[in-house]
């Protein structure tokens, strides 16, 4: 019989020669996952001979994280700004960015919260519920192009228990409505930045929420063309953008009379990511 800490080394030393990128941890979540608890529990478990069930749930996940499976998908959720989200191929996995994006607008806007939102390709709705999560009165509106992903969106929005409404349409396509903050993650990536990304990226994240033509731009001067028919005055537009972007966007948008300000804001790695426009 393998002890805890056996299997656990066996199973880092295959993840390392697989290439996963943190083979220890992994190793650690999965046979917590399959031993059904805490991570940091596995120690003071570690000598408890393992139920057949178990090492077979373990052997599965192990297998689909070898292919580089991603560790959300495997594990089917993500913890994102205090929610817990169903995660899988449906949808964008979140990502801490994006995390750092809605704790930016929840600081900066809750003096002064909003009454109506909306978040453009919301995929899992990480944003959208996240935003509900901290303006309980807000009316929220979500939207995206692919089916499979509203479906996840609205999975998500039952499970946290916060309401907001989710729809099919192509950016502004099929919005109605003025809103006081619109916020969007849209692709921004390049085709040759996503076939350079980890192998998580580019076999499972959905291509279509990764890539934007015109180096990554297309979606998001979209969205900032169309987004002030859509803003009440002094309303806020909040982009994830690649960190290229943000100067360039700004730059182009110096005689936009549509917008008082628009500010760049840099990420916790100290790169320009996000971009916050004031519509006049
Ligand atoms: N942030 C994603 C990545 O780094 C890119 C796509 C997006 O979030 N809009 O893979």
């Amino acid at each position: 019989m393998q002890s805890v800490i056996e299997i656990l080394g066996k199973c880092e030393e295959f993840f390392a020669k697989k290439g996963v990128p943190n083979p220890k941890i992994d190793a650690q979540l999965l046979l917590a996952k399959a031993m059904k608890c805490k991570r940091l529990d596995l120690f003071l478990r570690f000598d408890e001979p393992l139920k057949k069930e178990v090492l077979d749930e373990f052997r599965e996940d192990v297998k689909r994280r070898a292919k580089r499976e991603p560790l959300q998908h495997i594990l089917g959720s993500v913890d994102f700004c205090g929610l817990n989200l169903k995660c899988d191929a449906r949808a964008l996995i979140p990502r801490p960015e994006t995390e750092e994006l809605c704790d930016i607008i929840i600081s900066r806007l809750k003096e002064n919260p909003p009454k109506k939102i909306l978040d453009l390709g919301t995929g899992s709705g990480a944003i959208i519920l996240s935003l509900k999560n901290a303006f309980q009165d807000a009316e929220c509106t979500a939207c995206d192009i692919s089916e499979k992903s509203l479906a996840l969106a609205k999975e998500n929005a039952e499970l946290a228990n916060l309401n907001a409404s989710f729809f099919k349409s192509d950016w502004f396509e099929n919005i109605g409505g003025i809103f006081d903050l619109i916020v969007s993650n849209p692709p921004y990536l390049t085709e040759k930045e996503v076939s350079n990304a980890e192998a998580e990226v580019r076999e499972f994240d959905p291509p279509a929420a990764l890539s934007s033509p015109e180096g990554g731009t297309k979606d998001l001067r979209k969205i900032i063309k169309e987004a002030p028919k859509f803003l009440k005055k002094n309303g806020i537009l909040a982009l994830e953008c690649g960190i290229d972007h943000p100067t360039m966007l700004k730059d182009e948008n110096r005689e936009n009379k549509d917008f008082s300000s628009i500010e760049i804001i840099k990420d916790f790695s100290g790169r320009d990511r996000f971009l916050m426009l004031t519509r006049a």
